[in-house]
């Protein structure tokens, strides 16, 4: 057991510019928390003056503190993240906590500084007097130590708050972005690939709550296939929460599409009825956005041409591509950072990838793909695929 009543810290990012609509962030940020955490023991989860303070309240939520802290560091919406020695507010305790609980920390490194903040004026020493007072005694401790105002290796935060004052040596960084839910509901377009994961958890970041649709092209895409595409979604939800996954069959639109259509035109024709399809699904199911993993130049489907042949398939929502700009090197930053990166790069196909054609046009005419796409009888094969879905619910672990 800590010898020292330790508390977690958790700053707000964007909800602090929030007017009116404010608490409806705040609560919904502080059930995540609450959700999150619960598997670790019992906690006190509260707020005021834009930070979540989060008490352990039993011996299991003492032990499992450096997960606790850990979990909270995946918080949409927190943009830093810091455990810290809550103390009664008065300077004897002040100074004699300060001393031992940065002990460890300042024997590591040269320099320091303390910084005091007091949003309780109540207090009876300003912050210059708290910041001097801790120095002295720091320095008296650590002789080798010494301070450093402008570019300190550590900086010693006290910071004397309503109901008690708190010690720590600094923050990590929180995940950003605004709380989970906050944002109504997308669907993501899931393959196996790198790339759609990291969109819909760039998605989830500003606050979507994700529902995914995986096409799948059964027996031209394996079992595997699929499975791949579960463990991805299972991965996403430790960063997006839980995820309703939604599986149709395309089969059936391949073969007609070989069967009838120009090949170089294949892919666009499949990626028209994917985002019609999409369309569908996601109106039925409450999501106000379709969010795809494309971006510029990546592949001949992804030209501004054939782009457009895409996005002409969506009429009455938007389709959101967060990774638009983004480099490759870039996504798989991020695909390593929301750890999907090593079940991406699996050897399984994608229906995308079968019946690919060898010369696909990269400066598609919409019309021509419009005239080709008459060819077919859209609305039956679009109705036939939705009646093959299938879903899974995956729940956060
Ligand atoms: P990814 O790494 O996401 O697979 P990609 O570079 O392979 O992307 P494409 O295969 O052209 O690119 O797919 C572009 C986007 O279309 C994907 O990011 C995804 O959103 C969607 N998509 C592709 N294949 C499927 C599929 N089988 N099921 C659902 N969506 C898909
Ligand atoms: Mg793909």
């Amino acid at each position: 057991m800590s010898q020292f009543n330790e508390v977690i810290l958790l700053k707000y990012g964007e909800i602090v510019l929030k007017g009116l609509n404010k608490s409806y962030f705040e609560n919904l940020l502080l059930n995540d928390i609450r959700k999150r955490i619960k598997k670790y023991g019992q906690f006190d989860v509260s707020r005021a003056q834009s930070t979540v303070y989060i008490v352990p309240k039993d011996i299991a939520a003492e032990s499992n503190f450096e997960m606790v802290f850990n979990e909270c560091r995946k918080v949409f919406g927190i943009v830093s993240c810091c455990r810290a020695a809550c103390v009664e507010k008065s300077m004897e305790k002040i100074l004699d906590t300060i001393t031992k609980y940065t002990y460890e920390k300042l024997e590591e490194v040269k320099t320091f500084k303390v910084e005091a903040k007091r949003s309780d004026k109540q207090f009876p020493y300003d912050s210059p007097t708290i910041s001097k007072e801790c120095g002295s005694i720091l320095l008296r401790k650590h002789p080798r130590l010494k301070v450093n105002v402008k570019a300190p290796e550590t900086v010693v935060m006290v910071e004397v708050r309503d109901y008690a004052a708190y010690i720590h040596c600094g923050s990590e960084s929180g995940e950003g972005g605004l709380p989970c839910g906050s944002a109504g509901k997308g669907l993501l377009l899931l393959s196996g690939g790198i790339d759609s994961p990291v969109a819909g958890y760039r998605m989830a970041r500003r606050g979507l709550t994700i529902d995914a649709l995986h096409f799948e092209s059964y027996p031209y895409t394996s079992l595997q296939a699929k499975e791949k595409v579960i463990d991805l979604a299972q991965i996403m939800t430790d960063y997006c929460g839980d995820i309703n996954l939604n599986i149709i069959s395309v089969t059936h639109i391949q073969e007609e599409l070989k069967n009838k259509c120009r090949e170089e035109y294949f892919t666009l024709l499949l990626r028209r009825f994917m985002m019609k399809i999409a369309e569908k699904t996601a109106i039925r199911y409450g999501c106000g956005a379709i969010i795809t993993g494309e971006s510029v130049g990546q592949v001949a489907s992804q030209t501004i041409p054939a782009l457009t042949v895409t996005n002409n398939a969506v009429k009455s929502i938007p389709v959101i591509r967060p990774l638009i700009a983004d480099d490759k090197e870039e996504i798989v930053k991020y695909a390593r950072h929301i750890g999907t990166f090593e079940t991406s790069i699996l050897p399984y196909e994608d229906c995308c990838t079968v019946f690919t054609p060898k010369h696909p046009v990269t400066k598609p005419v919409l019309e021509n793909i419009l005239n080709e796409e008459n060819k077919l009888d859209v609305e039956t094969l679009i109705a036939d695929a939705i009646e093959t879905r299938s879903h899974i619910k995956l729940e956060r672990k």
